[in-house]
């Protein structure tokens, strides 16, 4: 994917809360975040630490902007070509431009959400939590949460190919998320796992939602009226996909959890699932095709 160089980037949407020392009290945090993956997945896989070692080095893979430096380093759309970071800056300044959009569109009005980069642990609204949970969205404070290493995880971990487009993929699920706060959609769920329950609905809309944005990622203007996002190519939406194939609740059973498929533990849907409703959102570009709780058959 490319970013049009000439377009101005947004750095106040993104807080940069790596390096800040100190440590995250432990316990009775967590609930209510709405994670990437589930959060018990992942402590069967490493376990969660009863302290945490803040790393120094939260910077996913290339190269990185010390913190503080977001506004500095990430003006306009050719730091987002060259910095990993200014990317992941303009991903969410084109994710919630959409949304913005679409929102007035429909006579709403869309309330912005900061994303925090963090390493280690972080508090928020919804409590402590520690990178083992993956990305999140905290639907009592209204932010999304990323440690930036989970993305190397995704390679080294999940296998996945990674790239632009592969996290584009992570932070527009969580800002599907966001809208489906704002929306008051999360007040629906009730139960949170099995195959056809609230929660795994909510993902798979999220899911959706990421792939709508992803439709109008180069149409989207930006504040300057030109799209941010010059184009994506075939090759992007497939790494996209990759990764929902890689944190498909059955994928992660088999190949990171205990090697069993458990349908009454599914808590994000399937890896085939999480494709076909990101695929259900790209290819349409209607948010109102992502009605995954009227959904007879989530596929
Ligand atoms: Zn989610």
């Amino acid at each position: 994917m490319e970013f049009d160089d000439s377009v101005g980037l947004d750095s106040s949407q993104v807080s940069d809360a790596r390096g800040i020392g100190g440590r995250v009290a432990l316990g009775g945090g967590g609930l209510g975040i709405v994670g990437f993956i589930v959060y018990f997945v992942l402590s069967q896989l490493g376990g969660v630490p009863a302290s945490i070692p803040l790393s120094t080095d939260g910077v996913g893979g290339g190269q990185s902007v010390s913190s503080g430096d977001l506004a500095t380093e990430c003006r306009t759309g050719k730091d987002a070509n060259t910095k990993p970071d200014c990317a992941r800056v303009a991903l969410i300044n084109s994710i919630q431009g959409y949304w913005s959009d679409q929102f007035a569109r429909s006579g709403r009005t869309y309330k912005q959400a900061t994303t925090t980069f963090f390493s280690g642990g972080v508090n928020t609204g919804c409590g402590s939590a520690t990178s083992d949970v993956g990305p999140f969205y905290c639907p009592a404070d209204g932010k999304v949460y990323v440690d930036l290493t989970f993305f190397r995880e995704l390679q080294t971990r999940f296998g996945a190919q990674g790239g632009t487009f592969a996290e584009a993929y992570v932070l527009a699920h969580e800002y599907g998320h966001h809208v489906q706060n704002l929306l008051g959609t999360s007040g629906k769920v009730r139960e949170g796992t099995g195959p056809t329950s609230d929660g795994v609905r909510l993902e798979l809309q999220a899911d959706c939602y990421a792939g709508v944005w992803a439709n109008h990622a180069t149409t989207t203007p930006s504040s300057s009226g030109k799209p941010l996002i010059r184009s994506i190519s075939q090759d992007d939406v497939n790494r996209a996909l990759d990764v929902a194939a890689r944190i498909g609740d059955d994928f992660i059973q088999k190949n990171l959890g205990g090697g069993k498929v458990d349908e009454s533990q599914f808590s994000h849907g399937s890896s085939a699932q999480r494709e076909q409703w990101f695929l259900t959102g790209i290819n349409g570009g209607n948010p109102a095709e992502c009605d995954t709780f009227g959904a007879r058959n989530l596929g």
